[in-house]
């Protein structure tokens, strides 16, 4: 007997809607949720093995704890009974800091990532937190913390509406589309084109994207910050820059009768900042034209509606922060900043738009080790290994992972490798025995996805539809099975040194956050009592009241009853199954704007200080004449970073882990397809098969990442079969863009040699 449930995918960010088949206690089937308003049926490869991932037999059912070296099987209170013990044991001799947390990119896609992360961190009281977000996309949360005033105030490209589409290191028909949630981004991106709208693309590598623009520019890595300069150097010196709505002297953005006049800042400083970076100056740094670079910026200027949207290529390379800041000075310059077909600021259902926010600041405190400044709350996963190896006060002793494999995700892994190695504890709440958590002391394993509820908190925030869904778990999780809120809220009880009943953090946060809301000015509960709203809460958990609370405070909530057709968790789950859209982006920065000056931060300083150090890389790149090649990463649609190559049906058919390199350089080094080819770095080598291709730049080759699963002691039988090879083994944990502690992964300085034909490709 079979029934249908429904659900979000939580594989990457698009937010797609899925249909599941469940027989008994297994799934199935994977469709696309045809009535799911915001994919409306779209799925891809790794949407459709949902069930397959979810029914993997090397997924922990039991926690594992160590003896020795091996893993054995524990019931859950030992296990938490062993992680109260140490932990405790290492604060009470340490500190605090001596215990590191280490957020993965999987717990951004859950609700307890989101909902009891925080709460973890806060418990321990570390100032060692370390997140994936410095692996991939911490130069947007400071470009917009810096220019907004909110780190998470990301605008995202209007899809939908734009006439015109400037994309920079992004390689949506891959990864589906990061900091820009859009089910089915490659129709999104045809129909741009079928409506008579123009993409450009630039890109080190002709990607399917690339294929897919009206033009591929050729990008020499690392240089989008140079590209994007000379863009707004073009745009002021032909008289093209058009604030439009933004303009200082001009009419507010229909943000609301509250809002604050959202003129921008800085605007004399820029133009100053711009002059030394004509297209002639940038032409040879970037590989693109004088006369390419004035073309863009026309047709940027020209285009009525247009978008400017850089991704991970510009973010992971050594002026991350700087491309990603001109991206939106460009989106700001054009007039398209916070306006229909532009870039745009979504508005997530379940965040308050009364509460007053404090402007973004960083640097309060530093890494011990190499003295690099927190962002965001957080330190650079690229020193997370100085700080466990590296003795003194304050060593880091113990590790606390939370989703992730920073071994094969972060740069120089092969050292963190051997850190955690020596680690006095380690404890991870992690689905498999992988190449991190084979260090873990104890690892905690949450339920599988169709066991747990899914309501996204992260990546509604960046979706180019204001949309809505809560998804209850399509399989109850066996009795006794702690959910992953519950395994999270449980160590946070632990690492407070109470161990008290875990129900009682949610009702702590409800209680503070009802006290404030109720205190707020512009708040929809303003006045009202705390006690009473706490009765109206509904769920069946913890986490789900406090859902129910976030979404009646939010700004489409029903406000405890104030906007009686608003949302709350139940109508939300037993109305609208497949989801809600809540309607088009609208603009909203009035709404969004916290810096302290109230306006948008166009030229903040640590940027315009950080432009000389782009003036003094001009012309010179990263290689150099001993490691004359600079790699690069791409992504594959059947792919997500480590997560997925234990999935039969994602890994099979020819070798995808191979190393691209341009067809002249390839034959210049006599090398063919399928031949193997060492490719050596300052930190280490890899043996990867070649692909000559004439998709990338000469001087440039690519390994994709997340691969390497080489590694003794891990329990993932079908990534065993598939290592491929772990590109962090060669990227440099001492290369970060300085102003967001992001590795460098776009641009690493290799040189290669040729090792003899040995597999066909
Ligand atoms: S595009 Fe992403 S969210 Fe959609 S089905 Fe594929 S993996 Fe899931």
């Amino acid at each position: 007997m079979s029934r249908t449930a429904y659900r979000t995918c939580p594989l990457c960010e698009a937010l797609c809607g899925l249909e599941l088949t469940v027989e008994g206690h297994r799934v199935t089937r994977v469709r696309g949720d045809a009535k799911d308003p915001f994919s409306k049926g779209f799925i891809c490869p790794k949407g459709a093995t949902l069930g397959v991932l979810d029914g993997d037999p090397d997924r922990l059912q039991e926690p594992l704890v160590r003896s020795g070296d091996e893993h054995a099987k524990a019931d859950w209170e030992h296990s938490f009974a062993v992680v109260q013990r140490r932990l405790r044991e290492i604060i009470t001799a340490h500190g605090a800091n001596a215990v590191a947390i280490y957020l993965g990119n999987p717990s951004a896609h859950t609700i307890a990532g989101p909902l009891y992360g925080a709460a973890v961190v806060k418990a321990i009281g570390t100032r060692n937190l370390y997140t994936a977000s410095t692996s991939d996309q911490m130069p947007k949360h400071v470009s917009s913390g810096r220019m907004f005033g909110d780190p998470m105030a990301v605008p995202v490209p209007d899809l939908d509406r734009t006439d015109h589409l400037l994309m920079l290191g992004a390689n949506p028909l891959e990864s589906n589309g990061s900091l820009c949630s859009a089910p089915d981004f490659p129709g999104r991106l045809k129909a741009i084109r079928r409506r008579g709208g123009t993409i450009t693309v630039v890109d080190p590598r002709r990607t399917r994207t690339a294929a897919l623009a009206d033009r591929h520019v050729f990008i020499r890595p690392g240089a989008d910050a140079y590209l994007l300069l000379a863009l707004v150097h073009t745009l002021f010196a032909e008289d093209l820059v058009r604030l439009r709505h933004l303009a200082p002297a001009g009419p507010a953005a229909s943000a609301g009768p509250s809002a604050p006049s959202p003129a921008v800042n800085g605007l004399d400083d820029l133009r100053a900042l711009a002059v030394g970076f004509s297209p002639e100056t940038v032409a040879e740094t970037t590989g693109i034209q004088a006369a390419e670079i004035r073309r863009m910026a026309r047709e940027l200027a020209a285009a009525d509606r247009a978008a400017v949207y850089g991704r991970l290529g510009t973010c992971t390379q050594e002026f991350g922060t700087l491309a990603s800041w001109l991206v939106d000075v460009l989106n700001v310059l054009t007039g398209n900043l916070d306006r229909e077909g532009g870039a745009m600021f979504p508005r997530a259902a379940h965040v308050p738009v009364y509460r007053k926010k404090r402007p973004f600041t960083s640097g309060r405190w530093q890494s011990r080790v190499r003295g690099l400044p927190e962002m965001n709350g957080e330190l650079p996963a690229a020193t997370l290994a100085d700080e466990i190896l590296t003795p003194g006060v304050g060593q880091v002793r113990a590790l606390i992972t939370i989703g992730g494999n920073p071994v094969l995700s972060t740069a120089n892994g092969a050292r963190l490798d051997e850190a955690l190695a020596g680690l006095d504890f380690m404890v991870s709440v992690d689905p498999y025995l992988n190449e991190t958590t084979r260090h873990a002391d104890v690892i905690l394993p949450p339920p599988r996805p169709a066991q747990t509820g899914h309501f996204d908190l992260a990546l509604t925030g960046f979706a180019v539809r204001n949309y809505v869904r809560y998804s209850p778990p399509a399989i109850p999780p066996p009795d006794g099975r702690p959910t992953e809120s519950d395994i999270l809220a449980r160590l946070a009880t632990i690492a407070s040194g109470q161990d008290a009943d875990p129900a009682l953090l949610d009702e702590f946060i409800i209680g503070s956050t009802l006290a404030k809301a109720t205190a707020a000015e512009g708040s929809p509960v303003q006045g009202r009592d705390p006690a009473e709203l706490r009765d109206l809460l509904r769920g069946d958990s913890g986490a789900e009241r406090r859902l129910d609370m976030m979404l009646r405070l939010g700004p489409y909530g029903d406000g405890f009853g104030a906007e009686p057709d608003g949302l709350t968790l139940t109508g939300l789950r037993d109305d609208h199954p497949h989801g809600l859209d809540l309607g088009a982006l609208t603009p909203r920065l009035g709404e969004v704007l916290c810096t302290a000056s109230g306006r948008v931060e166009l030229c903040p300083p640590p940027f315009a200080a950080d432009v000389e150090r782009l003036r003094a890389g001009l012309r010179t790149g990263p290689a150099t004449e001993a490691e004359p090649y600079v790699l690069i990463g791409r992504r594959h649609l059947r792919s997500n970073n480590s997560w997925l190559h234990n999935v039969p049906e994602l890994v099979g058919g020819s070798n995808r882990c191979t190393l691209q390199l341009n067809h002249d350089d390839a034959a210049r080094l006599g090398v063919g397809a399928g031949d193997l080819v060492r490719v050596i770095s300052r930190t280490g080598a890899v043996e990867a098969v070649a692909e000559p291709t004439e998709s990338l730049m000469a001087g440039v080759v690519s390994l994709p990442h997340g691969w390497g699963h080489d590694r003794p002691g891990t329990r993932m039988r079908t990534a065993d079969g598939h290592a491929g090879q772990n590109v962090n083994a060669i990227t440099d944990e001492r290369e970060i863009d300085p102003l967001s502690g992001n590795s460098v992964f776009n641009g690493v300085p290799v040189r290669l040699e040729p090792l003899g034909h040995q597999i066909p490709v």
